[in-house]
């Protein structure tokens, strides 16, 4: 299980094509990004992987795409505007800003390798009054004193701070509709997904048969103007969600609740090879629950600072569509076809950050590893073992000398034959171990290699990235070897 910094992986990532500096050929902003060729391929991966499991191999379930850019009464009818906000606080030394609750969470998580959380929570209890760990449900004057109390230093600087006082921050970021420059016109870049599919769910069920319970799915950006984006990809202001909304006739019951759990770790450890180990469940303590939040419970992975959010279900119970019926004056019951009682559904909501979990998936992937090469000599390589139903380049086709026409011309076909089912790579540039190298290095499962046997005998080899094995296979053969 591999362990590294995400320094490692930023500077990997950048050097193999994944992510680059936000508009790098101009001044760069910290913490922003532009997506290259493996992310895209590593990305749509991903969302694949995810249709596949939750809309394609599901019944009633619908795929719908909202725009970003909503009707402002939808965001006061969700409560975002004026209720979605996270604690700030400044380094007055410094003038640095951050969220207070992840500095205290930073704190905390470090504390839990010398003492348990119930010994913490019984010391933060009687000096600052709180009655849980999770300080995004403490008051501002709460955090305040405890970042005072417990001298925690500006994580930048490394050094001791002069806090100012904790405050809010909207996290909504704004444009403007229509050609006059005006407040009036503001309209809001959505800071979720989730909201288009609880304003369509009425649409989806009068123009198809979609009945009680049915489920609704989204991906798309959204927008946060978040104070500290960084941890790379981790928390970035412009992202990915990948949301789904589960309508139900009553209230959630905790047999649902377990089956969504349970298919959320197939999908996180089986489809898209997350190492279970490193992911674990949090409940949400009542009083960090969100305002319209019956239960939650997160996804949380093991980063190489903390343990983070990756997905949470959440019982959101009737609140969302009461809201907008309460808003738009629209009538958003649901009338049953085989007892006519109408009633506004209960919803379960899976919110899971795209880009989090492309980020989630390098880490878990990235690996440096130490061999004996067939010479008996101590090397080491760079292999990122991506699941292959993730990885961005399925396999290399690699003619072993380039001069040799017949070779390079069955490396053609052969690359025009997979290609119809499979990312491949077309490589015939240097020596074949650095070709191999170069393949281990952006997580591609198999390298075919064409020599002179195949000219003679119609095989070819196949190399393993993991096991580094090589198997002679017939060309007419591969596509069942190396079935995905
Ligand atoms: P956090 O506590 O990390 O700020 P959150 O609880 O505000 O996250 P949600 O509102 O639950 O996040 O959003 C659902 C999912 O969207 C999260 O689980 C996460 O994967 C993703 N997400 C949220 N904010 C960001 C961001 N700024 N950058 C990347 N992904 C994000």
């Amino acid at each position: 299980m591999s362990d590294y910094t995400l320094d490692t992986i930023v500077g990997w990532a950048k050097r193999k094509g994944f992510v680059y500096q936000w508009s790098s050929i101009y001044w760069w902003l910290a913490n922003a990004w532009d997506y290259w060729p493996y992310w895209s391929q590593l990305r749509k991966n991903i969302l694949d992987a995810r249709w596949q499991f939750f809309v394609q191999e599901q019944a009633n379930i619908h795929w719908l795409e909202g725009a970003i850019l909503m009707h402002p009464k939808v965001w006061e009818a969700s409560w975002h505007v004026g209720g979605f906000n996270d604690p700030l606080v400044d380094d007055k030394k410094t003038g640095e800003r951050f969220r207070a609750d992840k500095l205290i969470e930073d704190r905390i998580e470090e504390q839990r390798s010398q003492r348990t959380d119930k010994e913490i929570l019984d010391y933060y209890a009687t000096t600052y009054q709180v009655n849980n760990l999770t300080p995004d449900s403490w008051t501002l004057e709460q955090q305040h004193a405890f970042l005072v109390g417990e001298k925690v230093k500006n994580p930048k600087s490394k050094k001791e701070a002069d806090w100012t006082d904790v405050r809010k921050f909207s996290l909504m970021m704004s444009t403007k509709l229509w050609v006059i420059d005006s407040e009036s016109n503001k309209v809001w870049m959505r800071p979720e997904t989730a909201q288009a599919m609880f304003v369509n769910f009425k649409n989806v069920i009068d123009t198809t048969r979609a009945k009680l319970p049915f489920w609704l799915a989204q991906v798309g950006k959204a927008f946060r103007n978040e104070i500290t984006p960084g941890n790379f990809l981790f928390r970035t202001r412009e992202f990915e969600q990948m949301e789904i909304q589960m309508f139900l006739p009553s209230e959630l019951s905790e047999e649902q609740f377990t089956t969504f759990q349970k298919m959320s770790w197939e999908f996180w450890e089986k489809r898209i090879g997350i190492t279970p180990e490193k992911l674990r469940n949090r409940d949400h303590d009542d009083d960090e629950l969100a305002h319209y939040c019956k239960q939650a419970r997160d996804f949380e992975y093991k980063f190489p600072r903390g343990r983070w959010e990756l997905q949470w279900i959440h019982d959101r119970t009737d609140f969302d569509v009461k809201a907008h019926q309460e808003y738009s004056w629209q009538n958003m019951m649901y009338s049953d076809p085989h007892t006519g009682d109408r009633f506004i559904p209960h919803v379960v909501e899976l919110s899971m950050g795209l880009s989090r979990t492309v980020v989630t998936v390098m880490l878990d992937a990235y690996d440096e590893e130490t061999y004996t090469d067939s010479n008996g000599k101590e090397q080491t390589r760079i292999v990122v073992r991506f699941h292959p139903s993730v990885a961005p380049v399925k396999c290399a086709i690699l003619p072993l000398i380039k001069k040799d026409e017949k070779q390079v011309e069955i490396a053609h076909e052969l690359f025009a034959k997979l290609t119809k089912t499979m990312t491949c790579e077309y490589d015939e540039w240097w020596a074949i171990g650095k070709r191999y190298r170069r393949q281990d290095e952006i997580g591609t499962p198999y390298c075919i290699t064409i020599d002179h046997q195949t000219l003679d005998d119609q095989t070819v080899t196949i190399r393993d990235r993991d096991s580094m094995e090589q198997k002679r296979v017939a060309l007419s053969e591969i596509t069942d070897y190396i079935a995905l």
